[in-house]
């Protein structure tokens, strides 16, 4: 609503005409913004925003103007790490406050915040706020549960055509220059105080800049994309300050995680926890400007964004994790990171991390030791050297994910695997071997890291565009490489499944749930492959064929009693009565409202001579569905069969006719 730009007084044109008030009562809002007031709030989240590709942090090659006033302005957090260098758990600690371990949303596929957990925007709803975001990129669509608490949750991507909806980025993600866009048009509309949060995808991979950014950094394309989200930013700032909100408003710009740029060996970002990929810009912009232009040296973690901006804000979050980076007392200690990435895609270990304001423990098969201060490449291994400082660090590490929780899993389906696939994200739902096990070290794989992710991430372009035997090609050369590649195998399988070739997508199917035993998308491809696999032999009239995959199926889904039925139908036809009864009965007693596998089994039974058991399974029948035809048309043909009582077997053949009058009345 452009036009509320200009208005300059009326009550009802929302928050601008609010800061019109304000400024016509005590002076302007800019001025006289007091302790007793809440202050508006904008967060500003942009991804993959490795710190020191920014010119307040030091890069003078960067083009981050507007960044670089706020950091001027405002106060610089030198030394911020994410918990967790990765999109949507790292957005979700920095929200809720939580760690990884404690909010449980380990992954960008397989998780949904819980619904007990309390976010950053609903602890400011609850306490007066008018809550709003706009997000960059599907990986925090609000099916993951970062909505909670948001008034409004602009996640919609425009997406003219569903089918063509997987080749279309604009399905998944847009540019930051629309996110904002968006975000202005809902603060025309949001009464104050408000919190508003931005998040701008853009310099995620792959790194496409529009112009002129493009051409200005055609060599850079990654400090490119930093360039054009620093610049998308400017009419945000502009506007604030043109409506006289920016003044008292708190504005915090944070990455949510770094990108190793090959610096360590790995292309992106997820593995490792290096600061390439765990340091990221913080910025604070305190209401009225207070401590301006301060460089804040101690250690802050994205999980003390929530409650710092609460604190800020007087809106109460209990049982965070994170501190009030303003409020506490002592600076803190040491600061932890995890990624699960390598377990949960390639089979490798884990990684946990501790860093204390001069060295960082990684702990994995091989320990790592850097001296931050002296070596803030992390080049220098020192854990052989200080192994008692590896132990000390070590226990500290474990006293961590003592209280870990479980998050909600979500099950991942194949739209949203096709979706976070268009992203360049892996989709698989679970870890890909049991705990305990000995797993290789990240760090000795780092060698095919780079190789294994450009193979997915070719064949994921292959297979959206419909050329499967290219992108099965290259999926096999990724599996050559590594064996554990769970989401090689998950990808190997649908493209069979897609080219029809079922037996082999069963094989593949089979042989990731091997690695994999709980992933659901794994499973529900197999039991699909399955299924197909039994319709197109009975469709062939080649009735032996589909009795292998359908009893496989069966034995996948034991609760489904509709498959139970299909199969005892199939074994009927083929003349084995015996298991045909035996998964009838199974059928019968997975659905207590079925009467079909009830019913067949005792015809099946009174054809074999057994007819009390038949005379039970068709009362059976009536018990269930006192209107089935067929059930009193057999029970009264029985009853006369058996010689028994004529006025009752007359009484259900009559009701039988009256049911269905095809049938005989006598
Ligand atoms: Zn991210």
């Amino acid at each position: 609503m452009p036009a509320a730009r200009h208005e300059t007084n009326g009550p009802g044109c929302g928050w601008l005409g609010l800061a019109v008030l304000f400024c016509a009562g005590g002076g302007c809002i800019s001025k006289t913004a007091t302790p007793a007031t809440r202050p508006d709030i904008v967060l500003v989240t942009i991804d993959t925003l490795r710190a020191d590709r920014m010119g307040c942090y030091g890069d003078r090659q960067a083009r981050t103007p507007n960044l670089d006033a706020l950091a001027r302005e405002g106060i610089r957090f030198e030394t911020a790490v994410t918990p967790v260098p990765l999109t949507l758990p790292a957005h979700t600690s920095l929200l809720s406050g939580l760690q990884p371990y404690r909010h449980g949303v380990l992954d960008n596929a397989g998780f949904r915040l819980r619904e007990s957990t309390t976010t950053l925007a609903a602890a400011l709803s609850r306490s007066g706020y008018a809550t709003a975001a706009s997000i960059g990129a599907f990986v925090l669509d609000r099916r993951f549960g970062l909505d909670r608490g948001f008034d409004r949750y602009g996640d919609r991507f425009a997406t003219a055509d569903r089918s063509r909806a997987l080749l279309d980025p604009s399905s998944v993600q847009r540019r930051a220059d629309a996110v904002v866009a968006e975000g202005l048009a809902t603060l025309e509309t949001l009464r104050r105080p408000f919190f508003i949060w931005l998040h701008l995808y853009d310099p995620h991979l792959p790194y496409d800049p529009p112009s002129p950014e493009r051409e200005a950094f055609a060599k850079d394309p990654y400090r490119g994309e930093i360039a054009f989200a620093d610049r998308a930013l400017g009419p945000l700032f502009f506007t604030l300050k043109e409506r006289g909100l920016w003044q008292a408003a708190l504005v915090v710009v944070a990455g949510d995680h770094g990108e190793d740029l090959d610096d360590h060996g790995e292309p992106s970002h997820g593995v490792f926890l290096y600061d390439t990929t765990l340091r990221v810009p913080l910025i604070f912009k305190l209401p009225g400007g207070r401590r301006g232009g301060e460089l804040r040296r101690d250690l802050a973690s994205l999980i003390d964004v929530a409650p710092t901006v609460a604190a800020l804000a007087r809106a109460e979050l209990t049982g965070v994790d994170g501190h009030d980076l303003f409020g506490a007392a002592e600076p803190v200690g040491a600061l932890y990171a995890e990624s699960r990435f390598a377990r949960r895609h390639f089979g490798w270990s884990e990684l946990f991390a501790l860093r204390d304001p001069r060295y960082k423990l990684v702990s994995a098969p091989r320990m790592e030791l850097y001296d931050l201060q002296t070596d803030p490449e992390e080049r220098r291994n020192l854990a052989e050297q200080q192994p008692e400082r590896v132990s000390r660090m070590q226990l500290q590490l474990e006293q961590h994910r003592t209280d870990e929780v479980q998050g909600e899993a979500a099950v991942v389906g194949a739209e949203e695997r096709a979706k976070l696939a268009a992203l360049g994200y892996l989709g698989s739902s679970t870890p890909a071997v049991p705990a305990g096990a000995a797993l290789p070290d990240p760090k000795d794989q780092v060698g095919k890291l780079g190789r294994l992710l450009t193979l997915q991430e070719q064949a994921v372009k292959n297979y959206q565009s419909g050329e499967y035997g290219k992108a099965t090609a290259l999926l096999e050369q990724a599996l050559a490489l590594e064996p554990r590649f769970i989401d090689a195998h998950a990808a190997l399988a649908d493209c069979w499944l897609k080219s029809g070739e079922l037996k082999r997508a069963v094989e593949v199917y089979r042989s990731g749930l091997e690695i994999s035993p709980e992933d659901a998308a794994l499973r529900r491809g197999l039991e699909t492959a399955l299924e197909l696999q039994a319709r197109r032999a009975i469709e062939a009239g080649n009735l032996g064929s589909a009795l292998t995959p359908l009893a496989e199926l069966a034995r996948e889904r034991p609760e489904d009693a509709g498959v139970r039925f299909n199969l005892a139908k199939l074994q009927q036809d083929l003349g084995d009565t015996r298991a045909a009864l035996d998964s009838y009965r199974i059928a019968a007693r997975l659905d207590p409202r079925d009467t079909k596998a009830v019913l067949n089994a005792a015809i099946l039974v009174e054809a074999q001579g057994g007819l009390a058991e038949a005379e039970a399974g068709y009362r059976e029948v009536l018990a269930r569905d006192p209107n089935s035809a067929a059930g009193h048309f057999l029970l009264g043909r029985l009853l006369i069969r058996r010689g028994k009582d004529p006025a009752e077997a007359s009484e259900h053949l009559q009701r039988a006719h009256a049911l269905d009058p095809s049938l005989p009345s006598s």
